[in-house]
C-alpha cells in the first residue's frame, strides 16, 4: 500500500528544503505500509554476521551511481524510490515479542539493502525508534552506513552494546552488542564525489568511525564496491586500508563491484554513462571485464582478493569482522 501523507505533512514543514533542497524530492516521497519489516536469515551471514535484516526504507537519497537498488522497473534514481515504512515501529514490535519468546535473539543488519541514515532520516528519525524498540528488547544490532548521521544515535547504540543479548556462539568473539561500519567505494574525495553524489565524504566517515571507536565500539569498513580501474589498484587499496588502520577500524571487508541490467535506468548503464563521461579511457576496458555477466571476470576478482588480504596482513587489520 503506497499513500502520500509524508509529502503533505513535509509540505508544511520548511526544514525539508534546508536539509535537502529538491522540489522533485519532495514529490516523489511515499509512504507505505508493510507486514512484515524484521526478516531472518535461513543461515547466518558469514561476511556481516547477520541472522536478521531490517530495512526501515526502501530507495536512497545517496543515489550512488553504481547502486544496485536503481534499475528501470524503479526509475534510474534512488532517490525517486525513497520510501518509509511507516508502520515499521509497530510491526518490529511485534515481531521481536515472538523471537523473544522463542529466544531467538541474533544480530539485526541495519540496514541490509538501504542507507538507514538517508536525508529523510533526520527529519523522520524512524532509524532511531527501531533502534529504540530493539535496545528494549536486547537485540544486537550490525549497521552499515555511508552517513554522519548515525553519531545522532550514540546514546541508543551505547545502551544496546552494553545490554544487548548475544547469540551464545558470538559471545565468547563479540565484547558488545553493536557493530558500526562505514561503506565505501573508494577514499578519494573527487572519485566519491563523482560516484557517491549525495553521500558524506570519505574524510568524514572516517571521522564518524572514529568517534565510534573512542567509545568503546566494535567498527569496520566494508570497502564494497572496489571500482574497476579506478579504486583498485595496488595504491588504491592500501591508502584505503591505511586509513582504515589509523582511524581505528577494527576490519576491512573489500569486495568487487557488481553491475545489473541493460535497459536505461540500470545500474549497468548508468554506471558506463558516468565512465564515459568522466574516464573515457576504461569504458571499453570496464565493459570487457564484465561482458554480459554482473561481477567481474574471476581471474580480477581473484586477483583483487588476494592484493587486499595482502594489505591487511601487512597492516595488521583484519579482512573479517572477527
Ligand atoms: S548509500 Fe547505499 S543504498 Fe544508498 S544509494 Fe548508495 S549504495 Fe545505494
Amino acid at each position: 500500500m503506497i499513500r502520500h501523507g509524508w509529502t503533505d505533512k513535509i509540505n508544511k514543514n520548511t526544514t525539508l528544503n534546508e536539509f535537502f533542497g529538491k522540489e522533485e524530492f519532495k514529490k516523489n516521497i511515499n509512504e507505505i505500509e508493510v507486514k512484515s519489516v524484521l526478516n531472518k536469515a535461513k543461515k547466518r551471514d558469514s561476511w556481516f554476521l547477520l541472522d536478521y535484516s531490517l530495512n526501515p526504507y526502501s530507495g536512497c537519497s545517496f543515489n550512488c551511481l553504481y547502486c544496485y537498488i536503481r534499475g528501470s522497473h524503479y526509475g534510474g534514481d534512488t532517490v525517486q524510490r525513497l520510501q518509509i515504512k511507516s508502520n515499521a515501529a509497530e510491526v518490529l514490535k511485534k515481531q521481536l515479542k515472538r523471537r523473544v519468546k522463542k529466544g531467538e535473539y541474533g544480530i539485526i543488519g541495519i540496514a541490509s539493502s538501504t542507507e538507514p541514515y538517508n536525508e529523510l532520516e533526520k527529519e523522520l528519525k524512524l532509524t532511531r525508534r527501531l533502534l529504540e524498540i530493539i535496545a528494549r528488547f536486547k537485540f544486537p544490532v550490525s549497521i552499515l552506513t555511508k552517513s554522519t548521521l548515525v553519531l545522532r544515535d550514540m546514546d541508543i547504540l551505547k545502551e544496546i552494546n552494553e545490554n544487548a543479548i548475544l547469540p551464545p556462539d558470538l559471545k565468547p568473539r563479540l565484547k558488545g552488542g553493536v557493530i558500526v561500519s562505514f561503506s565505501f567505494s573508494t577514499p578519494d574525495e573527487k572519485l566519491a564525489k563523482i560516484f557517491e553524489p549525495n553521500a558524506p565524504s570519505p574524510k568524514e566517515r572516517l571521522e564518524t568511525l572514529q568517534k565510534f571507536k573512542k567509545e568503546g565500539f566494535k567498527t569496520g569498513i566494508c570497502f564494497m564496491p572496489v571500482l574497476p580501474f579506478l579504486s583498485d589498484s595496488e595504491k588504491h587499496i592500501e591508502k584505503m586500508v591505511v586509513m582504515a588502520k589509523n582511524y581505528g577500524a577494527d576490519s576491512i571487508l573489500t569486495a568487487g563491484l557488481t553491475l545489473f541490467g541493460d535497459k536505461p535506468n540500470d545500474c549497468k548503464t548508468v554506471y558506463y554513462k558516468a565512465i564515459e563521461k568522466h574516464f573515457p579511457e576504461f569504458l571499453e576496458k570496464t565493459k570487457k571485464l564484465f561482458g554480459e555477466k554482473f561481477h567481474p571476470d574471476p581471474k580480477y576478482q581473484r586477483e583483487l582478493k588476494e592484493r587486499a588480504d595482502r594489505l591487511s596482513e601487512k597492516y595488521d587489520i583484519r579482512n573479517r569482522l572477527i
